[in-house]
């Protein structure tokens, strides 16, 4: 019999053009609209313990990771770096360029921006305001405007369902580069319009996402850790443009997400790294379902940026309109159990429903944190273990140590360099 429906959400089509969409939501799904969270809790901990990027926090994997690449991926990111760069250096100083044309105060201009991001190719756009609790502390002063443009770039669907490999990681920045183009043109727009507008680029950590993202309705956070968009499920990239304009705020909805993962558990079972915990916890003044770092991050490096958490959702596989449905109909998850849902290649090998590749403990094994406290690190384990170096080891492990300190810090994506350091 049937499951009663909550509420039913009515969206644009997915391509301009397209018919409207309907997307019934069960009644044992509903919750909340965007996320369950405690707002003074999501305050203490970013007072307390703010957030920094990854790529500052973490940069001793960073460059792990580039050393174990192999040459096709290597070639393939420093193509991917020569294309990008112009598009992060045009993003970083946009939110100093004045604007181009005339203000009119007091004119809302949502309309004009979501017609324009859709014209420019962007798949999907919401509006909210730029939480500065999301912030990365190393950009709190680089952040210039209040009004968040969150936009979402379909990847590749073949490409995805190839996952994991080459094919798709075509897909994941070839997305990004597209959306990094966009957003600048957006800018563009926005300057034209008499604002001032500022790219927070995917591929320069500024903020954290999804926060926003689901603000502005746009999705709900997956037991992947990923934007589940009602379009695309996790099968797309995201970029934000803030601006001074004049824009309404879009609202959070409640596409039954957050418990139909509870149902569903595709991604937690199939995670070749067991990184995806079936549980949900308060993290930070929100409850969800917190992905374990250190068993996903050497998993994707080692097996050509992994995803397959990513692969086996059926929200991105069949659409959250079709999961739905059948789960209103029938209670269940579409595709799950099923090869065609669940099937995945890792390393060249393919793994149907109930095989999972076996990992030893050494894939486990990567260097943590930022990479000058990792010398550090090794540092008093020699001490411990061998006593006071001579001269010339401790002139070694100096001159390393600042050489890490005068490159200084970045956000970026495509400004790290492997060391030998690490070794
Ligand atoms: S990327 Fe791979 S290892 Fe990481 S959570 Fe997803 S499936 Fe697991
Ligand atoms: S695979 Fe299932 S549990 Fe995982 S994010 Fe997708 S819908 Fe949620």
């Amino acid at each position: 019999m049937p499951k009663a429906i909550s509420h039913t959400i009515k969206r644009r089509g997915k391509k301009p053009g397209d018919a409207d969409v309907e997307i019934p939501i069960a009644e044992d799904l509903a919750t909340v609209p965007g996320i369950p969270a405690r707002e003074k809790d999501v305050a203490y901990y970013s007072r307390v313990y703010p957030l920094e990027a990854q790529f500052i926090e973490k940069s001793a994997d960073r460059e792990w990771e580039q050393a174990i690449w192999n040459d096709e991926l290597t070639e393939f990111h420093k193509n991917h770096h020569e294309r990008n760069r112009a598009l992060v250096d045009a993003a970083e100083s946009s939110g100093d360029l004045g604007p181009t044309g005339k203000a009119e105060p007091g004119r809302d201009l949502t309309d004009e921006i979501r017609t324009k991001a859709l014209e420019l190719g962007a798949d999907d756009i919401g509006f909210t305001k730029l939480d500065r609790k999301y912030v990365y502390a190393s950009k709190k002063r680089w952040v210039k405007y209040q009004h968040a443009v969150c936009l979402v770039v379909e990847q590749n669907y073949e490409q995805t369902q190839q996952i994991a490999g080459i094919e798709a990681e075509h897909a994941h920045f070839g997305a990004y580069e597209e959306i990094g183009a966009l957003s600048l043109e957006l800018v563009d727009f926005i300057r034209g319009l008499g604002y001032r507008g500022q790219v927070h680029s995917p591929s320069d950590e500024s903020v954290v996402y999804i926060p926003m993202f689901v603000n502005a309705g746009l999705g709900q956070l997956g037991a992947n850790g990923q934007l589940l968009s009602p379009y695309f499920g996790s099968r797309c990239r995201l970029a934000i443009v803030t601006t001074d304009a004049l824009v309404t705020y879009d609202k959070p909805v409640d596409y039954g997400i957050h418990k139909f993962c509870q149902e569903c558990q595709v991604c937690v079972r199939r995670c070749p790294a067991q990184a995806l915990v079936k549980d949900k916890v308060w993290w930070r003044g929100v409850h969800k379902n917190k992905i374990i770092y250190d068993r996903c991050r050497p998993v994707m490096a080692r097996f050509e940026g992994c995803g397959v958490c990513m692969k086996v959702c059926p929200i991105q596989r069949y659409g959250m309109k079709a999961v739905m449905e059948h789960y209103v109909v029938t209670g269940e998850v579409l595709g799950k159990g099923t090869d065609d849902l669940e099937r995945f290649t890792l390393s060249g090998q393919s793994f149907g429903v109930g095989e999972l590749p076996e990992l030893d403990s050494e894939t486990f094994e990567f260097p943590h944190g930022p990479k000058d406290e990792l010398l550090f690190r090794q540092f008093k384990e020699r001490l411990d273990k061998e006593g006071i170096p001579p001269a010339d080891q401790l002139q070694q492990f100096a001159t390393a140590v600042k050489r890490i300190l005068d490159k200084g810090q970045t956000t970026r994506y495509d400004q790290v360099e492997p060391t030998s350091d690490l070794e």
